[in-house]
Formats: structure tokens, C-alpha cells, sequence
């Protein structure tokens, strides 16, 4: 049997030097919107050099554990994408559909550290009740057929310190409610694969899309539950559509085009306020990302104005 988290031995920032990660969900092909994010993850980590003149290590996880919503073909559009686009990842890649054991394990040890519950609640019942889920069956002794999994959510931290956003005070009442962590359907919940994964892979630092700032509040207070030291996070804007749309898999952003990587990575570094010298245009792209590894600067990467809906909790 697979160890549960909680008892691994893993504490989250053991390690000294640079972790980070990309963790792609197989919905669809990589759109401009995730090629900023793969590439900010990876100048952030290459970047950091560590006291042995290490460069910090960059990995990429595939977030397959949502069947329904996988796109044919997607985990190995995206891993070859990332290749053209010179994103080279360090270690082999991590699939979670590989992790269901390691997964299910943690949910053992939460039920019996009396850190969940099964729920049954609607979303039309949560809805009645105010909308927030209120621990309506934390007492209820609910049974596990047809149930989900919450988390009792001691710690309802809302508040941290991002790496670009600077300090950060997310909504209250949704990073203090009682989070799903296994699905009615008998399928894992972001949340919980996400964290799982990241002590499990020693990931210390992680820079993503701002869409995902509100679901950080959540996962800081499962690194707490799990008695480990959370990551830095770090989070950038989102590429929006003109009319200001998220550019997403769900509103079919268009793929990004392997054959011509080059004026789409300047544009990605324009983006990032990076701004990528005229010469690079015509660079390859092994030129370009080492020109953006030595220059990469935090400060410019520009602060979210607004955060957007949340759409992933
Ligand atoms: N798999 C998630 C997504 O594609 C991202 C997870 C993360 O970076 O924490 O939106
Ligand atoms: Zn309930």
C-alpha cells in the first residue's frame, strides 16, 4: 500500500532549491493563455539559481483525473508544443490518472484523523441554504453512497503573500467553507489531487494563471490540514479575449501553432512585461528562451487589475 500523504515524510519545502511545475489539464490543446503560463513557470524556475549554480528545476504534471472533460490526444499535443516552444521539463512527466492509489490513501487518513465527511447536499439545496456551504452535514453522519467528500476546513486560511500580486486577501466566506475533495461522481477533486501532488513532488514554488488565486486560499488550508509547509505562489495575469473573456479551452481559444513558435513566444514575453529585444524576431528558439532565462525579471510582470471569476472551485 501506497503511503497517504499525511504520513509521508515529505514536508512540502524540504528541499532547498527551486522546484516548480506546469500542470496542464488535458481539456484541450495549449492555447496562448497556457503557453504564458507554462512559460512564466519556466523562467521563473530556470532563472533561480541555486548555491551550487544550479538552475532550479521545472516539471510538468498532467492533470488527467476528469475522464469526461479530457480531450483525445491532448497530453501529448501539449507536451509536444511545450518541446517546440524549447520548455523543457526535468524530470519524467507525473500523470495523475497514476496517482489514484496515493490519492485515496489521503482521503483514508483524513476520514480517519475525522478531517471529512460525506455530504449529499444539491447544489440547488446549497443554493436554499444561502449559497455557501455552512458544514450542513458535517454531524449528520451522511453515508458514503451517492456522497461526496468534504473537508473539514479548520483552518480557512484566505490571505497570503504572491509573488507579483503582493499581498493577497481572497473571498472569506468561500476559502472558509467546507471544500469538496472527492466528487459524488467517484472522481478526485482538483483541489485535493493538486496538493497531494505537489508534496509529493516537492514542488516549492508555483507560478500560474491569476484565474487560479481564489482556489489558492483553499489548497494553503490543505497544506495546513496535512501538517506541510505550502509553496510560494505566484500569480500572473490572464491573456483575455477582446471582449474580455478568459482565453480557455472552454471558450476554444485557438491552439497555438507548433510550425511558427517564434512570434508567438515574443508575443508571451511581451505579455510577461518582459520585453523581448527587437533582434529576437528573427532568433531561434533556443536563443530566445536563453535570452529571456538571463533577463527574466519578476518586478515587470504586470499586477492582475481585477481579478476574475472563479472557475475552479
Ligand atoms: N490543471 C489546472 C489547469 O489546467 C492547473 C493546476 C495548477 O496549476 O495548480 O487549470
Ligand atoms: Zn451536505
Amino acid at each position: 500500500m501506497q503511503q497517504s500523504i499525511l504520513r509521508s515524510g515529505r514536508s512540502g519545502i524540504a528541499i532547498n532549491s527551486y522546484r516548480g511545475r506546469f500542470a496542464p489539464s488535458p481539456s484541450g490543446f495549449l492555447h496562448f493563455g497556457s503557453l504564458i503560463a507554462a512559460l512564466a513557470s519556466f523562467l521563473d524556475a530556470k532563472s533561480t539559481v541555486d548555491s551550487l549554480g544550479n538552475q532550479g528545476i521545472w516539471l510538468v504534471r498532467i492533470e488527467d483525473i476528469d475522464p469526461p472533460r479530457e480531450q483525445m490526444g491532448a497530453s501529448s499535443a501539449i507536451l509536444s508544443t511545450l518541446e517546440v516552444f524549447g520548455l523543457h521539463w526535468d524530470e519524467p512527466v507525473l500523470y495523475q490518472s497514476q496517482q489514484s492509489e496515493l490519492y485515496q490513501d489521503t482521503l483514508a487518513d483524513l476520514k480517519q484523523h475525522k478531517l471529512s465527511y460525506f455530504c449529499r447536499c444539491t447544489r440547488a439545496t446549497i443554493k436554499a441554504l444561502g449559497g455557501m456551504y455552512q458544514g450542513h452535514c458535517r454531524t449528520l453522519n451522511v453515508s458514503e453512497q451517492n456522497s461526496a467528500i468534504r473537508l473539514i476546513n479548520q483552518h480557512g486560511l484566505y490571505q497570503f503573500n504572491d509573488i507579483f500580486q503582493g499581498q493577497v486577501s481572497c473571498n472569506k466566506n468561500l476559502a472558509q467553507e467546507d471544500f469538496i475533495i472527492h466528487r459524488k461522481d467517484g472522481l478526485f477533486a482538483y483541489q485535493l489531487a493538486v496538493v497531494v501532488d505537489d508534496i509529493y513532488q516537492n514542488i516549492n514554488h508555483i507560478i500560474r494563471g491569476c484565474d487560479l488565486l481564489e482556489p489558492t486560499a483553499r489548497q494553503l488550508s490543505l497544506f495546513k490540514s496535512f501538517n506541510k509547509q505550502a509553496p510560494q505562489y505566484g500569480h500572473i495575469p490572464l491573456a483575455v479575449t477582446n471582449d474580455g473573456y478568459k482565453l480557455s479551452k472552454q471558450n476554444r481559444a485557438p491552439a497555438i501553432d507548433n510550425k511558427n513558435p517564434q512570434p508567438a513566444l515574443i508575443k508571451a514575453l511581451e505579455f510577461l512585461g518582459q520585453m523581448p529585444e527587437p533582434y529576437l524576431a528573427h532568433e531561434s528558439i533556443p536563443n530566445i528562451i536563453s535570452w529571456a532565462i538571463k533577463h527574466w525579471c519578476r518586478e515587470k510582470v504586470p499586477a492582475v487589475t481585477e481579478l476574475k471569476p472563479l472557475n475552479k472551485l
